[in-house]
């Protein structure tokens, strides 16, 4: 029978069944466990207890805590935990599906791998996409923008690209005195279906070129600061040579070379599966990429290797199969495999509206409108529970942990996607111990040579400041400046009804 607003065909599209007899690469994927006896009903229905609905019980409570923060003596200060010698720490900056919530930004993964003792630093770090509201995340965490200019877009959707404007305009004025590196997908290539049928440049190079324009007038007026160091800052080639880039980076606008303003999109071909789009032999770090299906084409998905370690971030998805051979990583599986999961869609239509039960089908208009709005975007864009329990059937070995994500996590929620994942693969576990949900300030640990991976829960100060600025020499003279160098803060502004400071009004000291 089916679920309340799929139709039968909708049904039958979605399910493990229908995709069991279909070949891909001359392999054909295993039936589904639950095989034909799925339970399409649902039977998640929220809560008598709204607290169940305002909790992540397991994240909250059971998650050790590591500490951001130290009382130095009577003051309370942000620290950065260092990481282990051969740690890769994932950090779930933002971890949510639109519409927003307050508890759960949207989407970043950032991954930093090994310790620098000398900078004090992780030896690489990677912010896998960068939603709107992640940037409070980031700085809670002691992570200032100079340790956040490698980023990697798996799409261009506004959840998961949004901070970027944050974090370029504000670099500068933080500790970022060199380039903002923006890897990310290249133009779809899917005609608009009005005539002419013209192709828009919806690729990571003409996004990135707008996103500098537009941001001009903040990056002038912010100009009277230096925005560079004067050491000199490694050629284009030599970048390319020592990150195993696949093209020559070039900055989209007539911002210097090494310029904390420059903006250097590295443009990947999506459908290439296994492109190398960072490979930095010093490092050991090696970044490849794999086309997903979402929404329109051109959304990739990231593989990060590093000391023998491996994590997988599709970003959004369908449930496809290029994932699942990626997961199987040629026999040897993966570290850590983090995917995105949706509720069912009537869950969603229920909390679109606030309500606590399906309504019958036919009886509330905007209920079948909303319902089915929320099956269209599954259709086009999302992998349902069922569908991600059926894709880890498919997955052996199995990654030491698979993550959850862009979903909107409570009790509940989790609750019901368990009981949906379970129905395939009904060894998973209980919750955290082969697969967890994300949620903000989750760190995921994995460690060379076997080690269990950690799962601890971010403790921060909500009424922290600035990440402790980490500058590496001497600054440039800024663009707008006195002719003896120093930064002109008059250069851009016309004083003419200035109350100026002095004896009579105020005090420059700002007292
Ligand atoms: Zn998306
Ligand atoms: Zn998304």
């Amino acid at each position: 029978m089916a679920p309340r607003g799929l139709t039968r065909r909708d049904v039958l599209r979605n399910s493990g069944a229908a995709l069991g007899g279909l070949a891909v690469a001359g392999a054909l994927l295993e039936p589904g466990r639950a095989g034909a006896s799925l339970a399409c009903e649902g039977n998640c229905y929220p809560p008598a207890d709204e607290a169940e609905r305002q909790r992540y019980s397991y994240f909250q409570k059971q998650l050790p805590g590591l500490k951001y923060y130290q009382d130095r003596g009577g003051f309370l200060s942000a620290i950065y935990p260092p990481l282990e010698a051969d740690e890769m720490r994932i950090t779930f900056m933002g971890s949510a599906i639109p519409p927003t919530r307050k508890v759960q930004q949207m989407m970043s993964v950032f991954v930093e791998v090994g310790w620098d003792p000398v900078r004090k630093r992780a030896k690489d770090a990677f912010v896998f996409d960068c939603g709107s509201g992640v940037v409070a995340n980031y700085g809670a965490m002691e992570i200032g923008f100079g340790r956040m200019d490698k980023i990697f877009l798996t799409h261009l959707h506004g959840d998961h690209m949004s901070d970027l404007t944050h974090i370029y305009c504000f670099g500068c004025a933080s500790d970022r005195l060199s380039p903002l590196y923006v890897w990310g997908p290249g133009p779809s290539g899917v005609p608009d279906p009005k005539p002419p049928h013209q192709l828009y440049d919806d690729g990571t190079k003409a996004f990135c070129s707008h996103l500098r324009e537009a941001m001009r007038w903040h990056t002038e007026s912010f100009s009277f600061q230096p925005t560079s160091y004067t050491a000199s800052y490694p050629t284009p080639a030599e970048i390319k040579a020592s990150w195993g880039l696949p093209a020559l980076p070039a900055a989209v606008s007539d911002d210097p070379w090494g310029d904390g303003y420059a903006m250097v999109p590295i443009e990947l071909d999506w459908a290439k599966l296994g492109g190398v789009a960072y490979d930095n032999k010093e490092t050991g770090a090696k970044i490849t990429h794999f086309p997903v299906i979402h929404c329109r084409k051109g959304s990739v998905g990231y593989k990060l290797e590093w000391n023998g370690l491996s994590m997988i971030y599709t970003g959004d998805t369908k449930p496809e199969r290029i994932s699942i051979e990626q997961a199987k990583n040629g026999g040897r599986g993966v570290t850590v495999f983090i995917h995105e999961m949706v509720v069912p869609a009537e869950i969603w239509a229920m909390q679109a509206q606030h309500l606590p039960r399906p309504v019958p089908r036919g009886a509330n208009q905007l209920w079948d409108d909303s319902v089915d709005r929320a099956i269209a975007i599954q259709d086009s864009s999302h992998t349902p529970q069922g569908a991600f329990g059926y894709l880890l059937s498919q997955v052996s070995p199995r990654p030491q942990l698979m993550v959850a994500t862009h979903f909107p996590v409570s009790d509940d929620t989790v609750d019901c996607a368990m009981r949906s994942v379970r129905n395939h693969v009904p060894d998973v576990g209980n919750l955290g111990e082969q697969l967890t949900f994300s949620f903000d300030g989750m760190v995921i640990s994995a460690f060379a040579g076997g080690r269990k991976v950690t799962q601890r829960r971010a403790e921060v100060l909500d009424f922290g400041t600035l990440p402790v600025p980490q500058l590496y020499g001497a600054y440039s003279v800024p663009k707008y400046h006195f002719e003896s160098g120093l930064p002109d803060p008059y250069a851009q502004i016309d004083r003419t009804q200035e109350i100026q400071a002095g004896e009579q009004t105020y005090c420059r000291s700002g007292y």
